[in-house]
């Protein structure tokens, strides 16, 4: 009668739908690491994210544009020059040091044997983990006072604490930016200009994206009208697409107008000695590669030839 009863249960079992993440590692394009939102690239996914960049990167040079790769890392008192600490202290990542002797080591070993908390045995560093690659090109501009306007193609690594299964939600991915610092209207032109071309580009993959006003995560309660206002004025769009398994419509791109909020924290100045705009045009490369599996196959390698050779893959 049990028997009976646990068979019947079997049979009528749902069997759990396969997330898109399930699915990545399956198809043996992303692995798991234990942490939410980092993955190891396998060699067959990397193809992917490689071609999107280097198709970015194609465009950029079109604009006669300054290629740079960017580290992961940023210097603190960069970090502390951008808006971070006020407006997105959550999504922060700071890099700890063991600068310790041999007592403190002694200590440190102990504690990690038995299972117990470390990491307070660790000093901050000179570091700060990367949150957008064009927060590397700043300072670049402010030791070259009046050799502006200047475009770089920049890329690298961000690191944003946000955990989530969703594999388009990451806490370490890729991002790709086209960033303009000068005058206030060289700034608009360039984020009018790259938000129509990054549309063509992400168009010509075969993805369907709209574009919609959007805002930053500001933190708080300031950070509400912060949001606000950012949305009144128009200085954020995104380009949003439908991803299979997402559960709401995914970024791929966003096209930034920073007014002279970096200039005036960097201490940027234009040619003629005002205070520099800046716009930046970021591609999510991983968002990119995964909307385009999740959409075309999880098979690269079937993927049409027209696409395949637009990613020279
Ligand atoms: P933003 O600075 O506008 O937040 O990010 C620029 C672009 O990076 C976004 O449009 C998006 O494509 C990508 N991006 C932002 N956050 C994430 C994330 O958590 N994971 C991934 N894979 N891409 C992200
Ligand atoms: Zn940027």
């Amino acid at each position: 009668m049990v028997l009976h009863t646990m068979e019947t249960a079997k049979a009528t079992e749902v069997r759990p739908t396969r997330t898109l993440l399930d699915q990545l590692e399956d198809a043996g394009l992303l692995l798991r690491t234990g942490v939410d939102g980092l993955y190891i690239r396998t060699a067959a996914y990397q193809e992917v994210a490689d071609g999107i960049d280097a198709m970015v990167s194609r465009w950029a040079a079109t604009l006669h544009a300054t290629r740079l790769h960017m580290p992961p890392l940023i210097p603190r008192t960069s970090f502390e020059r951008t808006n971070y600490l006020e407006s997105f202290p959550d999504l922060m990542g700071s890099v700890h040091v063991f600068a310790g002797g041999e007592v403190e080591h002694r200590q440190l070993l102990q504690r990690a044997t038995r299972g117990h908390p470390w990491s307070e045995l660790l000093q901050p560093s000179e570091l700060m983990l990367e949150p957008a690659v064009c927060h590397g090109v700043y300072p670049l501009c402010a030791r070259r006072p009046g050799s502006g306007p200047w475009l770089f193609d920049v890329s690298g690594h961000c690191f944003r604490s946000e955990p989530s299964k969703e594999p388009t939600r990451l806490q370490s991915f890729l991002m790709h930016e086209v960033v303009y610092v000068g005058e206030a209207a060289g700034a608009e032109a360039h984020r009018d200009m790259a938000l129509d071309r990054g549309q063509a580009l992400l168009e010509s993959l075969g993805l369907e994206v709209a574009a919609v006003p959007a805002s930053d995560p500001f933190f708080g309660r300031v950070g509400n009208v912060l949001a606000a206002s950012q949305l009144d004025e128009q200085l954020k769009t995104e380009l949003v697409a439908e991803v299979p398994g997402n559960s709401r419509p995914t970024a791929l791109l966003s096209a930034n107008y920073h007014r002279d909020h970096f200039g005036r924290s960097f201490g940027i100045e234009t040619t003629v000695g005002e205070l520099a705009h800046s716009a930046c045009v970021g591609f999510g490369v991983d968002r990119i590669a995964i909307a385009l599996l999740a959409t075309q196959g999880l098979d690269p390698s079937r993927w049409a030839p027209s696409l395949r050779s637009l990613l020279r893959l």
